[in-house]
């Protein structure tokens, strides 16, 4: 289990699950919303259990899902597909990661021609694994 919440303070959330492998997405629509790319982690939906939420609000922009953030302190926090188990927690939100590891790169054929991965794990294409 691990605890999160946004800069200020205003969303604060535990995760009542074991945590696997983060992925990092280099989608347009990532790195827009969140600045750079997005580190995240999958974690079931309903494990996901908030101690504050009034600043939590949801921007949807496709119609497959929906991101989270703190509409305070503009934290990126959540993605959420309307599809599946889990939601996408940021590693940015998480106070104590845990020694959880990075696992992938996904949606590196829309990286920004900015940077570079030479981390050496996997590089995707969309989300195939
Ligand atoms: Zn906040
Ligand atoms: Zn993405």
């Amino acid at each position: 289990m691990v605890n999160g919440g946004c800069l200020c303070g205003a969303v604060r959330f535990r995760v009542a699950s074991e945590l696997h492998d983060p992925i990092a997405c280099h989608c347009k629509q990532c790195r827009q919303q969140s600045g750079h790319f997005f580190s995240a982690v999958p974690a079931p939906k309903a494990a996901v259990q908030f101690e504050r939420d009034e600043g939590l609000r949801w921007y949807r922009h496709t119609d497959i899902a929906e991101r989270g953030f703190c509409g305070r302190c503009g934290s990126t926090l959540f993605w959420r597909g309307d599809e599946g188990p889990d939601v996408m927690v940021a590693m940015g939100s998480l106070d104590d990661t845990g020694g959880l590891k990075l696992s992938g790169h996904y949606w590196v054929d829309f990286m920004g021609d900015y940077y570079d991965i030479d981390d050496g794990l996997p590089q995707h294409e969309g989300v195939e694994t």
